[in-house]
């Protein structure tokens, strides 16, 4: 069975690039979670066609049709053959100043628009030196309490990427990951949710996967830069299946 491994492939790759990428998985029988970019999810639906690997987008409007430009609805992301989204990603909460609010809109429109959502939470460098860690990550958690009960069931997984870990070669020890994904787990559990995925990232890489991957309470692995080649990616999945 093996834990889960999710690859957030960001603004990079073309195409081409994105296709290969996703046939090359899908042609080993992988079923790892894809999110290329937007443009490329027909493409990538189309080159895992009938295997196990499962395709997200990596964000969503919060509405659901209309005036809106450059933005895309959960129906559309679905119709383009994504099943899952991303929302909470630090990039969007730093870098488009995307609130708690906000997040519980995009939670609730993706799950009405037929897609299940990956939410991601984390503390920064500064209020983990400060000692909140956990307080942020259970105030951000805390828009799962503005779901349904079978809303949050449907939930795909939560991700634990601290944000001074993302991008920055700097990944969580197996400690500090574990503990926290404790912490995570009996949030959720208080919410009804004890079953959803609890996944790590933040700088995993092929070298320092197994270690997070042999935490208790980790349950797979949300992958940024190492997921934009076969090899690493490959590796990791491997490792996710030990
Ligand atoms: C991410 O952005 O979700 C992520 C984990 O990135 P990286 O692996 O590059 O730190």
């Amino acid at each position: 069975m093996g834990k889960i491994v999710a690859a957030n492939w960001k603004m990079n790759l073309k195409r081409q690039g994105a296709r290969e990428l996703a046939a090359a998985l899908a042609r080993d029988g992988r079923q790892a979670w894809l999110f290329p970019a937007a443009v490329h999810l027909v493409e990538v639906a189309e080159a895992i066609k009938g295997g196990k690997l499962q395709l997200g987008a990596q964000d969503v409007s919060p509405d659901r049709d209309g005036a809106f430009t450059g933005d895309l609805s959960a129906e559309m992301l679905a119709d383009a053959g994504a099943s899952l989204v991303l929302a909470g990603h630090s990039e969007r909460r730093q870098g488009h100043g995307e609130s708690s609010g906000l997040i519980a809109r995009k939670l609730k429109r993706a799950l009405q628009g037929g897609l299940s959502p990956l939410l991601c939470v984390g503390e920064t460098r500064a209020e983990r030196e400060m000692g909140h860690a956990a307080a942020i990550v259970g105030q951000q958690l805390s828009v799962l309490s503005e779901l349904s009960p079978t809303q949050r069931t449907q939930v795909a997984a939560v991700a634990y990427e601290p944000v001074w870990a993302i991008g920055t070669g700097l990944n969580a020890t197996a400690k500090q990951a574990d503990e926290m994904h404790r912490e995570v787990k009996s949030k959720l559990k208080s919410l009804g949710m004890e079953k959803t995925p609890v996944l790590y990232g933040g700088s995993v890489k092929a070298d320092n996967c197994a270690e997070l991957l042999a935490c208790p309470n980790v349950d797979g692995l949300l992958v940024g830069g190492a997921s934009l080649t076969y090899e690493s990616l490959a590796a990791i999945d491997d490792a996710a299946r030990k």
